[in-house]
């Protein structure tokens, strides 16, 4: 799951990830917010009407979703299903309410939260990229500056100055965290393995055994 204020490129590292490893996928959020330009459906997100998004709540479709900005995103299960099925790491860009709704059903999921260089560049980025009015970029470094409160709540912390660096970075969080005992579930059969090559090679053991 990767978090991070709205600017601070959490997107672009997670484009970047799926670009750059076959082993990565991207869960297309559902969102009642309107397509900026250059927006497609089913590859930003779902742009859904908040009927039919109300509809995928009651249908119980999400995995998590919350209200931002005035509009609702989510999850959808049936996104990281496919992705899980393929046996694919599963990449998640949410604000905080659905990193911490995910926090207590996914056991096992990772939590990075993405902040820029310092405050005055993630003012500089939101408003540089030109995608929101002025209003709505005020009403979103207000939600800023209150998620900040929650990153500590985050297993890691990117630093996102130089967006190939931080791609980086997450790629060796997820190198790391597949390297956790705790996620090889063959680990078992190995140390088996392992002691019946020893117990056959060991010149101490005894004659006919
Ligand atoms: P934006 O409108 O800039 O695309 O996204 C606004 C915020 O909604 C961002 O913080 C983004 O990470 C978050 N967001 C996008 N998809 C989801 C989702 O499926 N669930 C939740 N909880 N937040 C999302």
């Amino acid at each position: 799951m990767l978090s991070s204020p709205s600017g601070g490129g959490k997107t672009s590292i997670a484009k970047r990830l799926v670009t750059t490893r076959s082993d990565v996928v991207y869960s297309v959020s559902a969102t009642t917010r309107r397509p900026r330009q250059g927006e497609r459906d089913g590859q930003s997100y779902w742009f859904l009407s908040r009927a039919d998004f109300e509809r995928s709540i009651a249908a119980d479709e999400f995995l998590e979703w919350a209200e931002y900005g005035g509009n609702l995103y989510g999850t959808l299960r049936r996104e990281v299903a496919k992705a899980i099925d393929a046996g694919k790491h599963v990449v998640l860009d949410i604000e905080v309410q659905g990193a911490e709704q995910l926090r207590a059903k996914v056991e096992d999921g990772v939590h990075v939260y993405v902040l820029p260089p310092s405050g005055t560049e993630l003012v500089r980025r939101l408003v540089g990229r030109g995608t929101e009015d002025p209003a709505t970029v005020a009403r979103r470094l207000r939600i800023a500056s209150d998620e900040l409160g929650l990153a500590g709540r985050y297993d890691y912390l990117v630093v996102n100055d130089e967006l190939d660096q931080a791609v980086a970075e997450v790629a060796n969080i997820i190198e790391a965290e597949c390297r956790r005992t705790r996620r090889q579930t063959r680990l078992d059969t190995v140390v088996s393995q392992f002691r019946r090559d020893l117990a056959a090679a060991n010149p101490e053991r005894p004659s006919g055994a």
